[in-house]
Formats: structure tokens, sequence, C-alpha cells
């Protein structure tokens, strides 16, 4: 019995002991006959149930039956509404509570699966880490659940119902996220800008209306604002970069800089040669959160000039990380250049011993340190041109004592620190890795780096990569910097992702002609999640 019919049992077998004192239905037994209102149960037999489902059909069109009262309205519309009326508009509330609540279990379920069909066991290609046991134990918010109960564009704010469900009252839901999509960028970058907007806003935005935030070091053209607005009928903000944001500190001794600048341009360290990249990488490290526009926002998504977005994304993501208190997103974990940033792990290091009680308890920086290296840092980055993630937790105490920690030491510009390593270490030291989740659902293309989900051809417009790919793009294999024996996202996977098959061995792989990363149980392609 289902709640619709539930309910209408019980109403129908409610005695009312105030029958006789309803002037409408005292008329009734009389003048018409009742018909029995029985809704058919488990136990009937077919031909009862028959019998019931006239009796029901008839139920509509007779006049109300006498078994219950409407006393509980007042008077007024006691003698203006028939018991059927009360009956239909109840039936509809009903229906309506229904939709907007959210159930726990079925049917919502079958209607994601139902467009999800390609790849039932997992169709979010949701691969998480392998974690310990949390030290700090507290309840576990489950992400792929989620994604089943509130994809199919739940809170997408173009359908009415969509508003509807996002309000507080309804259904449970609390507000939107105070979220931005930002993005620093040139007056220049203007026909890349618009490349990117255009695909994301196609893929995502225009359901979910989050606003654009531009960045620059200088003041953006009539044109920039004029073409970009053009693209969303979201709210956009133009903002400048304060001038302390982006200059070079007073502890910066110039000469020291001008030797790196011409030392990594000298030995190709990418875009090592120019000062204003220097200065991009220290704003977007330690100061992007940091600026008066996004005070009164939680939630950022850093998007690129010229980057592609491939897939549909059918669900709210900034509400995915707030509802499963995920702190940072990302989508690529690839190798960085190591001559970007000589000092960066023996700097971190002395963070580390300097400041033990910063580091989360249950952070899990192995995955970033290699065995045969000395336990020094790998290199592998989440690559940070696409980054989602909690501006609170940028600005909280232990990411900001970390980013001053380094930029004391001047490697923004003795060096060439990224700000893509720098927001690795510090998710990694300072975020349970069950808080940082990886996006593999989110098609995407850097410059030479691409990422495409698997099993997604009905929603994504790129051939499937396999988790492996970009691992040594930016870093080619002939170059003598070490390799780590496993991929960065097999590192971060961790479990059953690094299980070889047996017989292999990456020097006999090597001595074949192959990379060494091709033992893999797991193909990378995610068939086995
Ligand atoms: P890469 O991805 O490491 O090669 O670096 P990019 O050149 O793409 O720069 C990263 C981001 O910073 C991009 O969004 C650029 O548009 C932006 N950016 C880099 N340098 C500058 C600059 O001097 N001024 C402004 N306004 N944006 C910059
Ligand atoms: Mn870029």
């Amino acid at each position: 019995m289902g709640i619709l019919e539930r309910a209408m049992w019980k109403l129908s077998n409610t005695p009312d002991p105030f029958i006789d004192k309803s002037p409408k239905l005292l008329a009734t037994p009389s003048q018409v006959p009742v018909p029995t209102f029985i809704l058919p149960s488990a136990h009937s037999s077919a031909s009862s149930s028959a019998s019931s489902l006239s009796s029901a059909s008839s139920f509509w069109m007779s006049p109300a039956p006498s078994r219950w009262s409407l006393r509980c309205l007042p008077s007024s519309i006691r003698n203006n509404v028939s018991k059927r009326q009360v009956a239909v508009v109840f039936c509809l509330l009903l229906a309506l509570i229904i939709w907007v609540i959210p159930q726990p279990g079925t049917w919502r379920h079958r209607v994601v699966h139902i467009t999800m069909q390609q790849s039932v066991s997992n169709p979010y290609q949701v691969l998480r880490p392998v974690t310990q046991e949390p030290v700090t134990k507290k309840h576990a918010p489950d992400p792929l659940r989620w994604l089943q109960h509130n994809s199919g564009n739940r809170f997408a704010e173009k359908s009415t119902l969509g508003l509807l469900k996002s309000l507080p009252s309804l259904g449970h839901h609390s507000a939107k996220p105070r979220a931005a999509l930002i993005s620093l960028v040139r007056n220049s970058e203007l026909p890349g800008l618009v490349q990117s907007m255009r695909q994301l806003e196609y893929r995502w935005n225009q359901n979910y209306n989050y606003p654009w935030i531009f960045f620059n070091d200088e003041p953006f053209s009539d044109e920039f604002k004029a073409a970009t607005s053009n693209l969303t009928s979201a709210k956009c903000y133009y903002e400048i970069v304060p001038k302390d944001h982006w200059s070079l500190p007073d502890w910066i001794d110039e000469g020291r800089f001008m030797n790196s600048l011409e030392y990594l341009g000298a030995i190709g360290v990418g875009k090592g040669w120019m000062i204003s990249y220097r200065h991009m990488c220290r704003w977007n490290s330690g100061f992007f959160y940091k600026h008066p526009r996004l005070k009164d926002f939680d939630w950022y998504w850093r998007v690129e000039p010229d980057v592609h977005f491939f897939c549909d994304i059918d669900y709210d993501v900034f509400r995915f990380m707030r509802d499963n208190n995920m702190k940072y997103g990302f989508n690529m974990n690839i190798l960085d250049d190591a001559r970007s940033f000589p000092s960066l792990w023996s700097r971190t290091r002395s963070f580390i011993n300097a400041h033990p009680e910063l580091i989360h308890l249950d952070a899990d920086l192995d995955w970033l340190l290699d065995s045969h290296n000395s336990g020094d840092y790998n290199n592998c980055q989440f690559f940070s041109n696409f980054e989602i993630g909690d501006l609170n937790f940028f600005r909280g105490e232990a990411n900001e004592r970390y980013f001053d920690w380094l930029d004391r030491g001047g490697g923004f510009y003795y060096e060439r620190f990224g700000d893509a390593p720098i927001h690795t270490l510090s998710v990694a030291m300072f975020v349970p890795k069950s808080e940082i989740w990886f996006f593999r659902d989110i098609g995407y293309q850097h410059d030479i780096n691409r990422h495409c989900p698997p099993q997604s051809s009905h929603r994504c417009s790129c051939d499937p990569t396999s988790v492996d790919e970009n691992f040594y793009r930016l870093v080619p294999l002939e170059s003598p910097q070490k390799k780590p024996d496993d991929t960065c996202i097999r590192q971060f996977l961790g479990g059953k992702w690094l299980d070889k098959k047996e017989g292999w061995s990456q020097e006999g792989e090597r001595a074949f002609g192959g990379d060494g990363y091709h033992g893999y149980i797991m193909g990378g392609l995610d068939e086995l999640s």
C-alpha cells in the first residue's frame, strides 16, 4: 500500500463521533446511496479488489461520504467546501510533499540510474583514496549517496521547482552556498577566457548561476567587461589586485631575484624568466582568498583562459563540496618540474618541525613522500588551474602560517614556487584525505593536459583518458628528474590501485622500451571500480 493509499485508508476508517452535527453530512445517508470505500489490500482476492476499485472510482463521483467530518476546519470553510474537495486538496498537498522532501531510499535512485545506465556499478566515477580510520572520528558524509540524490540538476535555478527546493523550509535543504567562479586574467587573454566561460556556462553554470569574479593586476577594459558579462546571466565582478599583493616584498634581494629569472629562464623552466609569473604564483598561493571581494564567499572554482570543459555536470558542485564537508577538489594529480622549487621540501619540513601542532591528525602526507628518495617530496601536485575549494580553509591559521613561512624564505622570487605544489602540500598537511575530492567526472583540458572520465560518452565530448594520463607530461621521461615508482594519482588513491601484475617489474618493462607504469592490475579506465 502506497503512502497515499495508506492515508486515504486511514481517513476512511477513522470513526467520527460528530457525524450527526455536520449539516452537509446529515442529509447524505438518506438521499444518496453511499458506496463503501475500501481500498484494495494485499490480502484481498481478485474479485474483491475489482469491486473495491470500482467503488474507489465512484468515490470521486459521489457526494462526500459521511464517515468522517470537517470539524477541524473553520465553520466558514466547512459550510462551503465538500469533503471530496478537501480530500483532493489533501492528496495534492501530499503529492507535493513527497516530491519536495528527499526520500531515504528507492524512487529517486531509480530516476538517477535510468539516466546513468552506461555504468551501473559506479555511475559517478567516484574514486576515493584509501584512508585510515580517522583519529578524529565524526559523522562521515556519503558523497556517492549525495550524488545519487542530488544529480539530475536537482538544484538548477532554471526551474521553479529547483528554486522551491533550495528554500530552507522545503525539504530541509540549506541555502545556496556562497560561492563564485574566479579567474585571474589579463585583458589580452579575453578570447581565451571567452572560450573557457562559454563552455563552463553551457556545461554547468547556466543552470546554477554562480557569479563570476575576475581579477587583474590592472583595470579591466570595457571590451573585456562587455564580452564576459554577455556570456552569462550570472552577476560579474571586475576586481583589481591590491598593489601590495602583486609586488616584490621588501625582504627580497632584487639582485638575487634577477639572477633567478635569468637562470631559470636559461635552463628552460616554464615561464621561469617572467617577473609577472612570479607575482601570479605568489598571489594564487597566498593572496587570492584575502581579496575584499571574496569576503562574503565561502567557496571558489578557479577558471583559467583557454581551458576546456567537456562534460555536462548535472549537480550543484558547490553544494556537493559543502554538504560532504570537502575542503579541496581536483581533477589532475601529476608531476611538476622540481627545478622550479628546489628548496620547497626542506622549507616545508622545517615548518612541520616548527609547528607540529598545525598538522591535522588525519592528514596523510605519505602519498607525497618518496621512500626511494630519502623520503623527499615526490613532486606530485594537484594541477591547480582547475580547483574547487573552501576559502575558509585557505584563510585558516594553518595554511596562512605555512604560506607566510614560505614567503619569508623568498622562494617565490629566488626560485619559482608554484601555487600548485604549495596548495597540494598545504591541503595534504592540514586536511584529512577524506575531505579532498577527485572530480573524476569533470572532463577538462589545460594546454597539453587533458582529463576525460571513462564511460561517459553520453554526456562528454572527449575520449576517455586513463587515470595515469598526464602523469609525466610536464616532466618528460627523459628529463633527469627522479620519477616516483607509482603515478601520482595512484599514490593518492592507494590500496588496490597500486597492485601490480604478477611477474611484472618496472626495470623489465623499461628494458623493453616501456615507461615503467604499465604493470598495474587495474588498467586505469576505472573498469574495476
Ligand atoms: P600556467 O598555467 O602555469 O602556464 O600559467 P598561466 O600563464 O596560464 O597563468 C595562470 C593564470 O594566471 C591564468 O589565469 C592567467 O590568465 C593568469 N595570469 C598570469 N600572469 C598574469 C598577469 O600578469 N596578469 C594577470 N592579470 N593575470 C595573469
Ligand atoms: Mn594556464
